[in-house]
């Protein structure tokens, strides 16, 4: 695979929770939550968490090549909770993050999304196939107290944090090689492109293709800068990374 991405802290931020880790037969994109406030049970920040979850579903795509992507992520996540026993991996504000995943094997590309970082095909005969779990656009409420109650429950949304089980509600799908002519896998710091600044996929794949991944975020950034603060729930800037891939 050819893979190009970008990684970037939003302007307003002191750190970076998107993580990514690519080799030459898969990409990993992690979005770490911002932390709420709420005591949280643990003592590392939410950028270790998504390094380390990126770490340890790395090292199980390299040792079980033929393992089922969600029963990646359910090691994965089983792994990193081995990372921080110090911890209370009970409290439900422990760090989480989103997860996405695209691994070549056998001929086949799996794709893997799990909260709001999709994963985008495109196959030759032109048709796009998304992956995407978009539970949390879709919660009764957006308060951190709601969001507490919510998280990890099926009335909510899952995340990956301290829950093996959140592996059984990622979205997945698989295409075979020789049907993908290009793919992405984006965090909701980009994908808001499409869903508030009325660009397509197709054009978020043209842009990644032709102009270069930096290209999305600087369109993301600009697309910002010209909105009235307060049109959209939440923060008005967010980490962005965008990854795009060719076969071959
Ligand atoms: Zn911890």
């Amino acid at each position: 695979m050819q893979i190009s991405y970008v990684c970037q802290a939003s302007p307003d931020a002191t750190a970076n929770e998107d993580f990514i880790l690519a080799s030459e037969r898969f990409v990993i994109v992690l979005d770490g939550a911002t932390a709420s406030g709420l005591p949280n049970g643990c003592v590392h920040d939410v950028a270790w968490l998504a390094s380390r979850l990126g770490g340890q579903l790395a090292a199980v795509l390299i040792a079980q090549p033929d393992l089922a992507l969600r029963e990646v992520l359910r090691q994965g996540i089983i792994n990193t909770r081995a990372l921080h026993p110090e911890c209370d991996l009970t409290n439900p504000n422990s760090p989480s993050s989103t997860v996405a995943i695209v691994r070549e094997h056998n001929g086949i590309l799996d794709c893997l999304a799990l909260a709001d970082s999709p994963v985008v095909v495109e196959t030759h005969s032109g048709e796009i196939i998304e992956v995407n779990d978009d539970r949390t656009s879709h919660l009764p409420a957006y308060d951190r107290d709601s969001l507490m109650q919510l998280r990890n429950t099926d009335e909510g949304f899952w995340v990956a944090s301290t829950k093996p089980e959140a592996a059984d509600r990622a979205v997945t799908a698989s295409v075979p090689v020789t049907d993908v002519r290009r793919f992405a896998l984006v965090t909701d710091g980009v994908s808001r492109l499409v869903e508030r600044y009325g660009w397509s996929w197709l054009h978020i794949l043209d842009a990644l293709e032709k102009q270069g991944p930096a290209s999305a975020v600087q369109a993301v950034r600009e697309a910002e800068i010209a909105t009235e603060p307060g049109t959209y729930r939440g923060k008005r800037h967010d980490d962005v990374t965008a990854a795009f891939g060719l076969i071959g």
